[in-house]
């Protein structure tokens, strides 16, 4: 793989997608018996650097997703790296992995960025700079215990608005039968490799079927909503007489808790005077009609709406039924989630204050001279 060429002639931040593009330089850390190393940037390819070393940890890897933004005063700032930090620590720590402190963490986050950063995408072109810490167990062992010796790298990649200007049409989300995404006191609290790989396949059917997301129930008793293969779910009812509306999110064990759907919490609740509820959202409260607005919520895309949910359901004689409910009209984009995404990505974008201070650090991060 060879470099992104930034200043070629017909080069488009607004077309990159959201593919890995290889970059100057990533920064790897190592740790043994629990101490970490100061870190190193890397200019070889990342991904083929790593690949052998991975063979023998037994899962033992957890990841994280952020994004850095060339903000409206031209300086470069990351949302919200801290809730990232804490979260890996988590991870790490169920996992029996040598935990980052935040400060490594942060100093990963804003040296990789220093040593990329004209390929932070510029203000006003919808793209932003993809971050992907990753760590995993590189010891050479084979009996199944804990690893002695990490790697901690943090590789970057220039992403475009998934939706150019806004977000998109709805899409259309299917549970599926038979299909689970994490058990009810597993894993599924924490980014690890193995929740992922266990939806692959479902992902990938549910796709070709053309379903952009598969929302998964709980697995105990698929009777309430847990969250998509790769994003928070929430809903909101509709807006009473003064605009007012509830934020309705699940709260469950097994679900990751994302930091696109807290900040969003936070938005609804402070910037728009809405009502927010955390709580178990039983799926008939959804083929109700409780809620006029679903969507899906995470770093990568901030929102995606879902106009209809399709339910696979198993009968007794073990025939499949599909049941269909439509959201909304099923097509446009409502009103309520166009409020909640032009608030959050006007804080990220600096169009707006950013009463949090959700944008890390204050005074940017500057390009090395
Ligand atoms: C990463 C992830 C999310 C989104 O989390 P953010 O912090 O908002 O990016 C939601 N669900 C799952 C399963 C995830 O892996």
């Amino acid at each position: 793989m060879t470099k992104l060429d930034v200043n070629a002639p017909n080069f488009n931040w607004g077309e990159l997608g959201f593919a890995y593009r290889q970059t100057n330089a990533h920064i790897i850390f190592k740790s043994k018996g629990g101490k970490w190393d100061n870190g190193e940037l890397v200019t070889e390819p990342f991904l083929q650097m790593h690949i052998a070393a991975t063979a023998l940890h037994y899962g033992q890897t957890c990841f994280e997703g952020l994004k850095a933004f060339r903000m409206k005063d031209g300086k470069v700032r990351v949302f919200r790296p801290q809730a990232n930090a804490e979260r890996i620590i988590q991870s790490c720590e169920y996992c029996m992995m040598t935990p980052p402190s935040v400060e490594m963490f942060l100093d990963g986050v804003k040296r990789v960025i220093k040593a990329n950063i004209e390929y932070v995408p510029p203000y006003g072109s919808g793209a932003s700079l993809y971050i992907r810490p990753v760590m995993f167990g590189i010891e050479s062992k084979v009996g199944l215990s804990s690893s002695d010796e990490y790697a901690f790298v943090i590789f970057v990649t220039p992403v475009s608005d998934y939706y150019k200007g806004g977000m998109s049409n709805p899409v259309k989300s299917l549970i599926m039968a038979e299909t689970d995404r994490a058990a009810p006191f597993g894993t599924g609290h924490i980014k690890i490799g193995g929740n992922y790989v266990a939806t692959v396949r479902s992902s990938y059917l549910a796709k070709k079927r053309g379903y952009p997301v598969l929302l998964f129930l709980d697995s105990a008793t698929r009777t309430y909503i847990e969250e998509f293969a790769t994003s928070n779910f929430f809903a909101l009812t509709p807006a009473d007489a003064n605009g007012k509306r509830a934020y309705v999110t699940p709260k469950s064990h097994s679900i990751l808790n994302s930091v696109t759907n807290m900040s969003l919490e936070i938005c609804a609740k402070e910037l728009l005077g809405w009502d927010v509820e955390r709580r178990r959202i039983a799926y008939s409260e959804v083929e109700e009609g409780k809620f006029d607005e679903i969507a899906a919520c995470g770093t990568a895309v901030v929102i995606t709406p879902v106009g209809e949910i399709d339910h696979e359901v198993v009968k007794e004689d073990g025939s499949v039924v599909v049941n269909k409910h439509v959201v909304g009209d099923g097509v446009t984009v409502g009103e309520g989630l166009k409020k909640l995404y032009n608030t959050l990505v006007d804080i990220q974008n600096g169009e707006r204050e950013d009463p949090f201070q959700w944008m890390w650090p204050a005074n940017g991060i500057e390009e090395e001279n």
